[in-house]
């Protein structure tokens, strides 16, 4: 069944590694020639979003905007890779409610580490002030509470993190059966 499409939904903190894993997915994904289409929040946010702020409204019209599009792409076939951290749970169910071929994957680190990583400097700048409305620092992060697949990534490695999404998808009759299970 390789011509069904589905969202891929990764959530999480800043620098929890959404965009990380998902570069390892998106990879093994083209590599076997499957449609795949990623709508990373970083980008969406200067094109699609722009002008959107980080109040509840404004983050909510952003997963909104966000989930509209992939719902799109996704019921034509194509496997759609969001990278968001989109804290609010309402908001992502109301997203999974609309596309139905959806799966939210919980990018889980303690806040402790995501900060240790600092991967943009996001956090020493929230922490001095210089940033408001961070999420983890000043802005609420509500997690998954039954993501259908979730991703330690303080305690496994990138490629463990993507295969575990990986073997999801092919259980669930998304990707053409043996595509992801003959890496070496
Ligand atoms: P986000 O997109 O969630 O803001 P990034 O992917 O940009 O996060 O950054 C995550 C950081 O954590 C990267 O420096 C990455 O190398 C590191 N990392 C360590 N282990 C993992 C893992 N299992 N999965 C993803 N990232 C990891």
């Amino acid at each position: 069944m390789s011509d069904r499409g589905v969202t891929v939904w990764f959530t999480g903190l800043s620098g929890a590694g959404k965009t990380t894993i998902r570069m390892v997915i998106e990879q093994e994904l083209r590599a076997r020639g499957l449609k795949v289409e990623v709508l990373d929040g970083d980008i969406v946010r200067q094109n699609l979003t722009k002008g959107l702020g980080f109040s509840k409204a404004d983050r909510d019209e952003n997963i909104r905007r966000i989930g509209f599009v992939a719902h799109l792409l996704s019921r034509n076939g194509v496997i759609v890779l969001v990278s968001a951290i989109s804290p609010y749970r309402n908001i992502r169910d109301e997203v999974r409610q609309k596309i139905q071929d959806f799966v939210e994957v919980y990018v889980n680190a303690p806040l402790s580490v995501c900060e240790a990583r600092d991967v943009k400097g996001l956090y020493k700048k929230a922490r001095a002030g210089e940033i408001k409305q961070f999420t983890g620092i000043d802005d609420p992060y509500e997690p998954p509470i039954n993501p259908e697949v979730e991703c330690h990534t303080d305690q496994e490695s990138p490629e463990e993190s993507a295969m575990k999404v990986l073997d999801y998808l092919e259980q669930l009759g998304y990707l053409p059966t043996n595509s992801v299970t003959s890496r070496a």
